[in-house]
């Protein structure tokens, strides 16, 4: 599976699994990646009523992009995700 925004290929987190599950859909679990979900509503910026809401997966470097552009967003990052190397973490929201 690609990342939404820059299309570099996420792994997914179990390698044994392979790209699908077992009854056919999408293994949307990838490796250090964020689910977005972007909706909007009546009077809003968008109106997705119609369309429902946005739903991306993007990968980890674009997920430190978008935390960095958004202060706000970085809250929910706290706790992030592990990093093979604690003296040289791959982003500062990794342990
Ligand atoms: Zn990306
Ligand atoms: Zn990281």
């Amino acid at each position: 599976m690609m990342c939404s925004n820059c299309t570099n290929y996420m792994p997914p987190v179990d390698s044994q699994q392979g790209e699908f599950w077992d009854d056919g859909s999408v293994n949307q679990q990838r490796d250090n990646a964020l689910h977005v979900h972007l909706t909007g509503g009546y009077g809003m910026f968008v109106d997705d009523w119609e369309t429902g809401p946005l739903e991306v997966l993007i990968c980890h470097d674009c997920a430190v992009k978008l935390f960095k552009l958004f202060p706000a967003f970085q809250e929910f990052a706290n706790g992030g995700h592990p990093t093979e190397d604690r003296n040289n973490p791959c982003c500062e929201h990794a342990w």
